[in-house]
């Protein structure tokens, strides 16, 4: 019989459970959720420290891309078109890398969510770390939950007020620097940070800075919960994403019903006696205000947290930890016809457990080879061919490229000797961090030669020409052909570029119009 006299009891009511949901626009039930213990309250620390840690500190580190290109390893640099992210420079035209990331990040999405439910939600979402860390301010300042229910309660006086104001001044300083770090994601952070506490910013930073700071103190501080219930879409996608065979945090009702708080009682009349003592920890903790027992809820963001209160209660009555776990349908399901003999009869936990009292080995329990679903399979080749993909384009993309485009009024201009000239605006990108000095030249149209105008380049099939580092240049270039050469009315021929130091090169396809006399 299990001890229940070392178990505390909780008067916590789910305020957000399926069974109890207010209207949508009935006024917030306050949560105040009670500090967890456990591995996954731990696993979240170390989450929540990473997460956060990436955030706030990736702005600063710095990258030496040499004297031509900005040393913040990762920035994206609005005024000159770039993100530099460590090595890599992606250029406008290259945009369908952050596409492929993207892709990769939505296909990465689905695998997580259609394997171990929502964990983004539970462990990474930014609702739920800043959530996590305005509770952490919380409760250093006003107390675990039993404290906190108990300011509420009270009249204001000194110490409430000095305790709010604190709590509040803390969150406000924790959504400034928020604010404040997304910004310097797109300037020069420590520049950046002089020019704001100096005012020389520009109006465009303090009005980026002043509306996260908003939304992050609404959105972590206020609202917390109802975020995830009311605004955001994913609880709603998620739930297609599902099937029997997905991980979600399960209260395990097959060996926890009949749950009671007086179980020697109860076993004394003859009852079935379920493993839950009815001792509420696990609603006490969980931030979203409900109680896993009621079943899976669109509320529930999976954060485990109940799991680790309900191990600490199952580890006080001696009994196996599990009875909230992360489990499948599929398992419960089975779990629960041998309890209830094939659906046949109310719950009877005696039904799991052999003669030794311990839980029977005909219990179905998880097992990472059912990871292997072909849905899974599918979504990891997906997402691995993007990824895999975009490698490649990384490592064969250009560094020297050639974009050229023809005037089109005039086609042609028919010159005083009878030649025949068409004008292009020839675009020339150095994408490295160094000068390069190039080499310009035609290839096809017989007799053809390039002028570029507004430079003393001799008039000829080619010329060289130094690109500056990381930049792009643009050129006009007349291109001439003799009467005498003239092929048609349109010939074809290529620009190529070539540097002079390396093999690369590109080469640009291109026409030459005439006019119909000239056939
Ligand atoms: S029910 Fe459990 S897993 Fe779900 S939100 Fe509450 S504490 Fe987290
Ligand atoms: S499920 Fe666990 S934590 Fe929740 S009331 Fe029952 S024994 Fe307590």
């Amino acid at each position: 019989m299990q001890d229940t006299s070392e178990v505390e009891t909780f008067d916590a009511a789910a305020v957000n459970s399926a069974r109890v949901r207010q209207p949508l626009y009935a006024p917030r039930k306050k949560i105040f959720p009670k500090r967890a213990e456990g591995r996954f309250r731990r696993f979240k620390w170390l989450v929540m420290a990473i997460t956060l840690g990436i955030y706030y500190l990736t702005p600063w580190l710095r990258w030496d891309r040499g004297p031509h290109a900005p040393d913040q390893a990762v920035l994206v640099d609005i005024a000159n078109s770039r993100f530099y992210f460590f090595p890599i420079e992606i250029w406008p035209q290259e945009l369908y890398f952050v596409a492929g990331l993207l892709i990769m990040a939505g296909f990465g999405l689905f695998l997580l969510t259609s394997t171990v439910g929502r964990a983004w939600c539970g462990y990474t979402c930014p609702q739920t770390v800043w959530v996590d860390l305005f509770l952490v301010i919380e409760r250093a300042i006003e107390g675990d939950r039993n404290a906190r229910i108990k300011l509420d309660a009270a009249p204001w006086s000194a110490n409430k007020l000095v305790k709010r104001v604190s709590k509040h001044a803390i969150w406000i300083a924790i959504a400034v620097a928020t604010g404040g770090a997304w910004i310097f994601y797109f300037a020069d952070a420590p520049t950046l940070l002089r020019e704001l506490v100096t005012g020389k910013a520009a109006a465009v930073a303090y009005i980026t800075v002043a509306i996260l700071t908003a939304t992050t103190y609404v959105f972590g501080g206020l609202m917390r919960e109802q975020v995830c219930t009311y605004m955001c879409p994913w609880p709603r996608i998620q739930a297609a994403m599902l099937d029997e065979n997905s991980l979600t945090v399960t209260y395990n009702a097959w060996r926890g019903e009949q749950r009671t708080r007086h179980s020697k009682k109860a076993a004394a009349a003859g009852q079935a006696v379920g493993d839950c003592v009815d001792c509420n920890a696990c609603v006490a903790v969980c931030p979203m205000g409900i109680d896993i027992r009621d079943g899976q809820q669109l509320e529930c963001i999976t954060c485990a947290l109940c799991i680790d209160a309900c191990d600490g209660v199952m580890d006080k009555i001696g009994k196996e930890r599990g009875l909230i776990a992360y489990a499948t349908l599929a398992e419960y399901e089975s779990n629960m016809m041998l309890a209830t003999a094939g659906g046949t009869t109310p719950i009877d936990p005696r039904q799991v457990r052999g003669a030794d009292g311990k839980l029977s080995d005909r219990i179905v329990s998880f097992h990472p080879r059912k990871l292997l679903r072909p849905r899974m399979l599918v979504y990891f080749a997906a997402w691995a061919l993007v990824g895999l993909g975009l490698l490649a384009a990384l490592l064969t993309r250009d560094r020297l490229q050639l974009n050229v485009l023809a005037d089109r009024n005039p086609q042609f201009v028919v010159l005083a000797d009878g030649a025949i000239r068409n004008g292009y605006t020839v675009k020339l990108l150095n994408m490295i961090p160094e000068t390069r000095s190039i080499r310009v030249s035609l290839e096809g149209l017989p007799g053809g030669e390039m002028t570029v105008v507004g430079t003393n380049h001799a008039v000829g099939r080619s010329f060289i020409l130094e690109l500056e580092p990381d930049r792009l240049k643009t050129l006009r270039v007349y291109v001439r052909q003799p009467r005498a050469e003239v092929g048609g009315r349109t010939q074809h021929f290529s620009f190529v570029v070539e540097d002079r130091s390396s093999s690369e090169s590109d080469r640009y396809e291109a026409t030459f119009d005439a006019p119909e006399t000239q056939r």
